[in-house]
């Protein structure tokens, strides 16, 4: 079902109508997480976990070009901010070409990421798995040009000394990079609903079906946190390299959540996991491990992502079934799941020694109703038939269209006699349709009851010489 952001109140309480509104949100937010970044800030300049890089994918990604402004905005006011916080000697109009130039480095590289990946999106064969591939790796490969060009940009500003590079691109750019793939979707489908003429991104995957929680969402996400927690105060308590890799467990409730949790619920669960590393890193003082820690959430964001096709895949082979299984004019049973239900019936009704009728009705001179009436009311009286004899049946028995005009009903546990009053019922029944004037609807119908030894075919040709019988004796009525 395409995703209307129109219909998604929920996933967020309130939405702001001016586009003056939702560009302040939005340049409000950037500046709250890239001070979040702050938290682990490994060397100057650098945070192992900068979620301000997902946020910027996220909003040129969703929204496009026409955010720059708010985004170069932030960047320059972040660039005061930051001339302020490492007491760097330079003027207001050094700080401020500084701004814009980080702004540009920053923004471009991401905004051609966001652009390859929307050609990928709009691509007629992109399957869930193909987008997230190529999401990883654009967001990978656009980090990383941010930040190199970043860095460039503040060594040129005379923000960053040039023998600081080396120690400070690898932080930077696992910062961006944990930024981007672990934090940006869950931006992203904030945004679809923030910006409700957008590009829609997650589409489907967010869609109004995925816009709940499961009831045990609260405490997969609370498991998730417990042993969070206790993995990184095992690294804290024990103090060895080793231990902090108990950080990759997390995989386990990650991937559990992928695959029972609609796509926000996951997006939003692996959000709330980088922050709660980033923020136990700063409380538990846990720097020395943190490469580790900002390695493993990239893992195990970029793994829930896969799973997130999980459910999707479930959902399309369900209706896949159901197509299947299902005749679309009529809305009952198609001939090859009829046939399929009926062996199993029969095999079991034989091996218990229960009774069990094969009713087939066709409809009584179908072909001058289509003649006269066309062949749009033909298939209304096809529908209605069905639906007539489907209030008639129980639940347990089985009704499926044969072809064309011709229908089969398997009634187990039921006498030969019980199923002629039920045809009689239905013949009753179709004398209500009222399509036309002087339409007058009615069917012949057989009926054949179970025998030891016999097929659904045998059964089959037994109850369809007894319709060819009805047919004989004047037709609208039940033979056997
Ligand atoms: P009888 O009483 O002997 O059954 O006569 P009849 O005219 O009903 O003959 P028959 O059952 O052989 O006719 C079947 C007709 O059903 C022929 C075909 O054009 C028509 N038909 C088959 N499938 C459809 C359909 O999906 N929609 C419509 N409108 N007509 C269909
Ligand atoms: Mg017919």
């Amino acid at each position: 079902m395409p995703y209307q952001a129109e219909n998604t109140p929920a996933l967020l309480p309130w939405r702001p109508n001016s586009v003056f509104l939702r560009h302040s949100l939005l340049f409000i937010l950037w500046l709250a997480v890239w001070m979040l970044g702050l938290l682990v800030e490994y060397t100057e300049h650098a945070s192992v976990w900068f979620p301000a890089a997902g946020l910027t994918f996220a909003a040129l990604f969703v929204i496009g070009l026409r955010i720059t402004p708010v985004l170069l905005l932030a960047c320059v006011c972040i660039t005061f901010w930051a001339v302020h916080y490492y007491q760097l000697q330079l003027s207001i109009w050094q700080t401020l070409q500084g701004g814009l130039l980080f702004g540009v480095a920053h923004i471009l590289p991401y905004y051609l990421g966001s652009l390859l990946l929307r050609r990928l999106a709009a691509a007629a064969h992109c399957t869930l798995p193909l987008f997230v591939i190529g999401f990883i790796l654009l967001a990978a490969s656009s980090a990383l040009v941010a930040t190199f060009s970043g860095i460039a940009a503040l060594v040129y500003a005379g923000m960053m000394s040039a023998t600081a590079v080396s120690a400070t691109w690898l932080p930077f750019w696992v910062g961006d990079m944990a930024g981007v793939i672990v934090i940006a979707p869950l931006f992203a489908a904030i945004l679809s609903v923030l910006y409700p003429a957008a590009t829609n991104v997650l589409g489907q995957y967010v869609g109004p079906a995925q816009r709940f929680a499961s009831r045990y969402f609260i405490h997969k996400l609370l498991l998730n946190l417990v042993l969070l927690s206790l993995a990184m105060l095992l690294a804290n308590y024990a103090d060895t390299p080793e231990s902090a890799f108990a950080i990759f467990f997390l995989v386990i409730p990650h991937m559990w959540i992928a695959c029972t949790e609609s796509a926000f619920y996951t997006t939003l669960s692996v959000a709330i996991s980088s922050f709660a590393i980033a923020l136990l890193v700063n409380i538990l003082a846990l720097m020395d491990h943190v490469m580790v820690y900002q390695f493993a959430i990239v893992v195990i964001g970029a793994n829930a992502l896969f799973g997130l096709a999980v459910p999707t895949l479930m959902a399309s082979n369900n209706q896949l079934r159901l197509v299947a299984s299902t005749d679309s004019l009529t809305r009952v049973a198609s001939r090859d799941y009829l046939q399929q239900r009926a062996e199993l019936e029969i095999s079991r009704s034989l091996q218990q020694g229960e009774q069990l009728c094969l009713m087939v009705f066709d409809i009584d001179h179908f072909k001058q109703i289509n003649d006269k009436y066309g062949h749009s009311t033909g298939d209304q009286v096809l529908l209605q038939a069905c639906q007539q004899a489907q209030q008639i049946i129980r639940p347990i028995d089985v009704i499926g269209r044969y072809g064309g005009d011709e229908f089969v009903v398997i009634l187990p546990n039921t006498a030969k006699e019980a199923v002629v009053a039920i045809g009689n019922r239905i013949i009753e029944r179709l004398q209500q349709i009222e399509l036309a004037q002087q339409l007058t609807v009615s069917a012949s119908f057989g009926v054949a009851a179970l025998q030891p030894g016999d097929s659904f075919r045998s059964l089959f040709e037994r109850a369809d010489a007894a319709l060819y019988r009805a047919k004989q004796q004047g037709r609208s009525q039940v033979a056997w």
